[in-house]
């Protein structure tokens, strides 16, 4: 959507090693002529990798952590404060993840990601949230309702004001890692709905200005079709961004 500036991320997971960074970075560096001041491309490594990710990225391309801590430094073991992340020169944070809604080792709440929300935002960090359905939810008719709550949370948390810096992420939990990719009528149908809600509960400049990632399977083969959706405004993409062939995905923007 013409608006908003096209972004797409690279969720990294845990996965990949200190060379397997470097390679793949010299790799992505060999496409001089991506127009990166059209598409915004943001890499997510895992936590001990972000500040080497940093100094072996190509510069337009930003970085960002895969979680926060919700509070500042201090007695937290194992841990990562804002403050840090920004410290080795990382802009952004996913958060809200669906590993880190639903791995039931994790199993992070609502209110708990609006909190890190508010965190990040604070400490000036930008932030990819992840938002999404599970089957069970989708057949049972419940996905706009779930969005919505896991939305709604972080509206309430943050208010109608610091949205600038909020991007999100619809990832249709059955979507992701799966190579089952939700079709361009689903995708279209809840954008096109979270955009509405955003206009009732946030407001209208929100709602108009927000950008709406889609995740789930997201590759070379299925990213054009998808990218042309116009409240599509990007991808986030976890298996297709540990390849060279990522930079396809990125230019899908075109
Ligand atoms: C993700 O984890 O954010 C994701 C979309 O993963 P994949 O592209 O591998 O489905």
């Amino acid at each position: 959507g013409g608006l908003r500036t096209f972004l797409v991320g690279g969720n990294w997971k845990c996965n990949l090693s200190k060379d397997a960074i470097t390679s793949l970075c010299k790799e992505l560096a060999a496409a001089p002529d991506l127009e990166t001041d059209k598409v915004e491309v943001v890499l997510a490594p895992p936590t001990p990798y972000l500040d080497h990710t940093r100094s072996v990225l190509r510069q337009d391309f930003e970085v960002a952590a895969q979680n926060i801590w919700v509070g500042g430094p201090g007695a937290y073991t194992g841990e990562t404060a804002a403050e840090m992340i920004k410290d080795v020169g990382c802009t952004w944070v996913i958060l809200g993840h669906s590993e880190r809604r639903n791995l039931p080792q994790i199993r992070e709440s609502d209110d708990f990601i609006a909190q890190k929300t508010k965190t990040a935002l604070s400490h000036g960090l930008k932030v990819m949230f992840c938002i999404g359905e599970t089957l069970e939810e989708r057949e049972e008719g419940r996905t706009l309702d779930v969005c919505v709550r896991q939305l709604h949370a972080l509206a309430e948390t943050i208010g109608a004001d610091d949205w600038k810096d909020v991007v999100i992420a619809y990832e249709p939990v059955w979507a992701i890692g799966t190579g089952k990719i939700a079709t361009p009528d689903q995708v279209e149908e809840v954008h096109e709905k979270i955009r509405h809600y955003l206009a009732g509960d946030v407001n209208d400049k929100v709602a108009q200005e927000t950008r709406i990632l889609y995740g789930g399977s997201v590759s070379p083969g299925n990213c054009n079709e998808l990218a042309q959706l116009p409240d599509v405004d990007g991808f986030l993409v976890g298996g297709a961004s540990l390849k060279a062939s990522f930079l396809e995905v990125i230019e899908s923007f075109k």
